[in-house]
């Protein structure tokens, strides 16, 4: 068995990234909202900020207290579509219950949609064309190929099927043309159908969904799951000490797609700065 070591790679991602900024003379610039006061939002976007600052972006968070109201956010949003200094705009899901997150991702300017959310991205990506990709599964992309595995006729199983991870997920096997099957809450007798995964990719966000009963023998697994056990610890949707033992390859967490989720930030933000750099020569 061997790991897929996402901290390694992010950080030379993010290292080419600095480089290249340094080189273009360009000063790529983020900004997120965040609302109201959970502390793993909170945590994210620090993470985020931090980033930034090492790859010399510049970055601004707008904090909003929980019972902001939706006319506030999409008026900063506006604000940030016209500011030339912005290249990518993230908000930070979810929102509160009174928000329309729908109309909020629509808001967005498509080429400042770091995130990939908006649905003119979206359709893009569906289509294989060029776009904002969601970076999880962007990330989960890189890290494979950094691997040298390739997805070309594989039966990859994803379970989770949410807009930010597993769709997408989906839609990036399927245009890289693996054999693709979208598995959720829904899906009756989830063991027959990870049973004859290649690849299996979980995000689900369920301690020990995957046990080892449930995949093949030399199986490759990319856990996207994060969860926090009651003693405080980080571990993904995959009973990990067990299921390792049967796989080829297999990513840890933490450590694993966690870290590459910031390096794609930074890279779709850098795109959006190159490409808006280019319309103002
Ligand atoms: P979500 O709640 O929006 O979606 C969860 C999906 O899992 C849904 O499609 C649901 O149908 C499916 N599901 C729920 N229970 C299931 C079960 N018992 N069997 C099969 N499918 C089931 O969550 P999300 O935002 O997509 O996040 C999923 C997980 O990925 C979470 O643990 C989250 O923390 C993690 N995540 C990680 C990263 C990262 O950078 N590694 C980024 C985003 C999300």
């Amino acid at each position: 068995m061997q790991l897929l070591d996402g901290k390694i790679l992010s950080q030379k991602i993010e290292q080419n990234i600095a480089h290249e900024v340094k080189q273009l003379k360009l000063v790529p610039g983020l900004a997120v909202i965040l609302v109201g006061h959970d502390p793993a939002s909170a945590a994210y976007v620090n993470m985020k900020k931090k980033a930034c600052d090492r790859a010399g972006f510049y970055s601004v968070t707008h904090e909003m207290p929980e019972d902001i109201s939706q006319d506030a956010i999409e008026n900063t949003i506006i604000m940030m579509n016209q500011n030339p200094n912005i290249n990518g705009i993230l908000i930070q899901l979810p929102l509160p219950s009174q928000i329309d997150t729908t109309k909020i991702l629509e808001l967005v300017d498509p080429s400042k949609d770091v995130d990939g959310f908006h649905p003119y991205n979206v359709g893009r990506l569906t289509t294989g064309l060029d776009g904002f990709v969601p970076c999880t599964p962007l990330g989960v992309m890189h890290l494979l190929a950094e691997y040298d595995i390739d997805v070309k006729g594989k039966n990859c199983v994803v379970v989770g099927a949410s807009n930010i991870v597993g769709k997408p997920m989906a839609a990036l096997l399927l245009n890289a043309n693996a054999t693709v099957e979208i598995c959720h809450i829904f899906t009756d007798d989830l063991k027959k159908h990870t049973l004859h995964a290649d690849i299996l990719l979980v995000g689900v966000g369920v301690i020990n969904l995957i046990k080892e009963d449930m995949v093949k023998e030399g199986v490759i697994i990319i856990d996207i799951g994060i969860n926090r056990t009651l003693d405080g610890k980080l571990v993904g949707d995959v009973d990990f000490d067990n299921v390792s033992k049967k796989c080829s390859y297999i990513t840890p967490v933490p450590g694993g797609v966690g870290p590459m989720t910031i390096a794609m930030l930074l890279s779709n933000t850098l795109k959006a700065a190159k490409i808006n750099a280019k319309e103002r020569i």
